[in-house]
């Protein structure tokens, strides 16, 4: 049998505090582990003023590492969805999603981003093994293996070097840990431009309050998604209901002309009525709302798969590996459902059971082909919501029909709303897989 080897705690370092990181150092410290370092860019966690949607297989992995408590106390129950017409707020299809906590254990939520990274630190903040490095950056990586090795740049002080036994690289989609390994592997995965954006906004009660359609909107437990040639808005209440998130998804027209690291911009509210301006009236009332000066513009990108997400004894996880677009409302999760495996796999080393390295080539097996097809899941389903005119859109109007005439038990266009999508997606335990697929190989020895 493998064993780690070491006589002092096994030090494991993370580069990045997002919802990946975050986890991931909860997930060690539950498992065990007593010397857990997370290093991250920013000075505090702060989290864009966004929503999330907290699917089943997220609360089951944050409930097993005690933090889901906090978390559901302000989120939102969604108890069901209607997809419409975004020019003339038809229905197109209405799914209830209020029997999925009693198929999978947990209810379908929404809340909002930083409750549930608040939620994620204080529970790693309990944990005295776990330390954070705040205001300091990651760059150079000098060794893979058995002890990876980087430079440490705090942004007020000398840069220095780090040693440890493993390295979890949560660095987002602009990984610089994914540019390093993949210059090695001489390959070639770049960012991919979607030619998609997103304007993220959020209303508060007050702010809508005097109209009824609206607040309607606000006091539902629904999600709506208004869909367009090419666009679309997703919106649901977060918060208990005090503020109704609104996320929308169009061409990515300003950020053409824009250097490749531009992620993120202040949005035009003029540009983004524009957009949408053959939608629907209540949308066009819902959207004036918005406060001059609080637009805020994403780009969405992703990466074509990579042949690998490990190095030696260094993994990628979350959006470093595999970034995804929304429309499934899974980006955070898979990063969540990477670290609840990392947790349980690199338990193993510490128990003795097994080798780093064996471990994560584990990993990568139980969560590299979940996580891609989930990604390209989420692709397909805007390509079909997205369709403008043609023989394409008749198709899936028709599915829309169908739909209608069975109550909302066929096939969903939208494949966040489809019950088999969710079967695959909220059906699967990935850390009891994890379990299952280390006792098949490590088991008998
Ligand atoms: C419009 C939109 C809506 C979304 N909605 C949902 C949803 O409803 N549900 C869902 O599950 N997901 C959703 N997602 C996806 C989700 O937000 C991401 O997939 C998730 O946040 C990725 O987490 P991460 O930890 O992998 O990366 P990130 O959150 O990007 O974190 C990376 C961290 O690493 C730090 N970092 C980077 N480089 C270094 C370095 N060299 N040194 C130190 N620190 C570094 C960064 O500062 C950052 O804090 C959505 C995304 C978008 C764009």
């Amino acid at each position: 049998m493998a064993t780690s080897g070491h006589q002092k705690p096994m030090k494991i370092c993370i580069i990045g505090a997002g919802m990946g990181g975050l986890t991931c150092a909860l997930a060690l410290a539950k498992n065990g582990f007593e010397d857990i370092h997370v290093y991250e860019t920013a000075s505090n966690l702060g989290f864009v003023g966004a929503g999330i949607q907290l699917a089943p297989n997220m609360s089951r992995i944050l409930d097993r590492l005690g933090v889901w408590g906090d978390i559901e106390r302000e989120a939102v129950l969604c108890k069901e969805t209607s997809i419409r017409d975004g020019a003339t707020d038809t229905e197109l299809a209405h799914v209830e999603l209020d029997e999925i906590k009693q198929l999978y254990g947990y209810p379908h939520m929404v809340g909002h981003r930083a409750s549930l990274a608040g939620g994620l630190y204080e529970g790693c903040k309990r944990e005295p093994s776990i330390k954070f490095h705040f205001s300091t950056s990651i760059t150079s990586i000098s060794s893979w293996e058995p002890n990876p090795t980087f430079t440490t740049i705090p942004r007020h002080g000398e840069p220095y070097e780090v040693s440890c036994d493993v390295l979890l690289a949560a660095d987002g989609v602009k990984s610089s840990t994914r540019q390093q390994m993949l210059k090695l592997l001489n390959h070639d995965a770049d960012v991919q431009d979607t030619d998609q954006a997103a304007y993220r906004i959020l209303l508060k009660r007050e702010e809508i309050e005097h109209d009824p359609e609206l607040l309607e909107l606000i006091e539902s437990e629904r999600v709506t998604r208004w869909i367009g040639a090419r666009r679309h808005i997703i919106a649901y209440p977060i918060s208990n209901n005090r503020i109704y998130n609104i996320s929308t998804t169009q061409p990515d027209t300003n950020f053409a002309a824009a250097p490749s690291e531009t992620y993120t911009t202040k949005g035009s509210k003029p540009a983004m009525l524009g957009v949408f301006a053959d939608f629907c009236p209540k949308i066009q009332r819902m959207l004036s709302l918005v406060p001059d000066g609080e637009v805020c513009e994403w780009k969405l990108r992703v990466h074509a798969p990579l042949p690998t997400w490990i190095m030696g004894h260094v993994a990628l996880v979350g959006d470093a590996c595999h970034p995804t677009l929304p429309h499934l409302a899974q980006g955070a999760a898979q990063a969540i459902e990477d670290a609840a495996v990392l947790g349980v796999l690199l338990g193993k080393v510490r128990e003795g059971r097994a080798g780093v390295g064996e471990v994560l080539r584990l990993y990568e097996e139980v969560r590299k082909e979940r996580a891609e097809m989930l990604v390209e899941w989420a692709a397909d389903s805007a390509r079909e919501l997205h369709l403008g005119s043609g023989k394409a859109k008749e198709e899936r109007d028709k599915v829309f029909e169908e739909l209608k005439k069975k109550g909302g038990r066929a096939r969903v266009p939208d494949k966040w709303a489809d019950k088999d999508v969710q079967k695959v997606v909220y059906g699967v335990d990935i850390v009891g897989v994890a379990e299952e697929e280390f006792e098949k190989r490590f088991g008998g020895l």
